[in-house]
């Protein structure tokens, strides 16, 4: 087991703190999305505080970072990390945590790897991830995506933000627009907040993460007609507007169906055309995010929301586009990882829980290339992606120590033998116009 100190703990919450200084929001969140320069402030720091620890810092053609302990020569290295872009009006711990948790394991470990105690058969990268978040770029997880090989990278630099600004140029805004190659991957170990309450429910400190949950979005076009909302009667108005409002009631009617907590679905994003008062709208574009954990379950709500949607255009004379988008089928995490954030939590003297993840994480796209192991640590009401998302400094003090021990495993080649997670098929594409 790593040696820590209460020294290590004390660095390691002052380096936390330090972090949500950048995007710092008068609510106690943090507004630092992707390529921003609040954004660009932070990884520099990362940069800064991992090459003060004797790290190599490296950027690769997405703008993920790198921050290396080479102990040996050309071997693959064990990734641990997370993200330090966030939501608009975020909070503080969602994915800062996972990286600065990151630096201090590593930090801990190399301190052991001189003293005699560890014996590397791989490097150690602690990753700090290029939009996780995806509020400012879609698709999220592009970084990871990106590296896994899943999503190919030139085009994700094209990709824009609503202003037209692409990837590629709010990375060069920011100094992040690398060309270093990424590391070769042995294994992957992130931690995070849970952003749900189940730990705190069952008073766990620790979840070990099993399978993500099945998730999907659609992309609705309402098509209207632009009249007065005065002069015009109402029965010659064909008002988009009414029909996507009919669109996100039946979004969150359709979890009537099932199981309390197996599914989750909202309309996050939401922009009228023209937006006048003066004005029926013509056309509405919503985004539905749809997940549950079991797939079948994500694909009939779809069913029965794509069947709605062409009543509801039929019956209000109107043409109404859905398309899939950001398709993501359950991953599973491979028991042995499960397995080895057991063990290190026992090893830390705190009880662990096996649990699934609702929100998407780097760990899914890496846990396709390479063994990954993924740990949550409380979240106080299970709130997150708001500025009252909150961990205590106790359970993150624990969760870094659960993640030092799982990291020492991993760069003692714990996980050489297990080969990465699966993701469960289920996947219903098409795309669908209703008049
Ligand atoms: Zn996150």
């Amino acid at each position: 087991m790593p040696t820590t100190t209460t020294d290590d703990e004390a660095d390691f919450l002052a380096d936390f703190h330090h972090t949500t200084t950048y995007g710092a929001t008068p609510a106690g969140g943090i507004d630092r999305q992707a390529g921003t320069p609040d954004h660009g402030d932070v990884r520099a720091w990362f940069r800064e505080r991992a090459t003060g620890l004797g790290m190599t810092v490296t950027i690769d053609a997405i703008g993920n970072q790198y921050a290396t302990y080479p102990w040996l020569p050309d071997a693959p290295s064990v990734l641990a990390g997370s993200h330090l872009d966030s939501q608009p009006l975020g909070g503080r711990f969602d994915g800062t945590y996972g990286v600065v948790a990151a630096l201090h394991a590593a930090a801990r470990l190399d301190r052991d790897v001189r003293a005699g105690r560890l014996t590397p058969r791989h490097n150690l990268t602690v990753v700090d991830w290029f939009n996780e978040e995806g509020a400012r770029f879609a698709p999220s997880i592009m970084g990871s995506s990106s590296m896994a090989g899943i999503k190919d990278t030139a085009e994700l630099l094209e990709v824009t933000d609503p202003d037209g600004v692409t990837v590629r140029e709010a990375l060069e805004s920011i100094g992040c627009l690398g060309s270093d190659p990424a590391p070769e991957v042995a294994s992957y170990a992130e931690i995070h907040i849970e952003q749900g309450r189940i730990l705190e429910r069952e008073q766990a400190t620790v979840g070990a993460v099993t399978q993500s949950w099945d998730t999907r979005k659609l992309v609705v076009t309402v098509h209207g007609e632009q009249s007065h909302t005065g002069a015009t009667v109402m029965a010659d108005r064909h008002d988009a507007l009414v029909a996507a409002a009919k669109i996100v009631v039946m979004t969150e009617d359709v979890v009537a169906d099932y199981t309390p907590e197996s599914i989750v679905t909202s309309v996050g994003q939401f922009s009228v055309l023209p937006n006048s008062p003066i004005v029926v709208p013509r056309e509405v574009n919503l985004v539905i995010d749809l997940r549950a954990s079991d797939a079948a379950d994500v694909t009939s709500a779809r069913r029965t929301l794509v069947d709605a949607i062409a009543a509801l255009a039929a019956d209000r004379d109107l043409r109404i586009d859905v398309e899939d988008f950001d398709v993501r089928a359950v991953q599973r995490y491979p028991l042995d990882g499960v397995e080895l954030v057991e063990k290190a939590a026992a090893d830390v003297g705190v009880g662990a829980r096996r649990i699934a993840t609702l929100a998407g994480h780097a760990s899914v796209a890496m846990d396709r290339i390479a063994p990954a192991g993924m740990m949550f640590i409380p979240s106080v009401g299970g709130v997150s992606h708001c500025e009252r998302e909150f961990s205590t400094d106790e359970d993150m003090v624990r969760g870094t120590d659960v993640l030092t021990d799982v990291v020492a495993r991993l760069v003692a080649g714990d996980l050489d033998d297990t080969t990465p997670g699966e993701p469960l098929a289920e996947t219903t594409t098409d795309t669908t116009n209703h008049r």
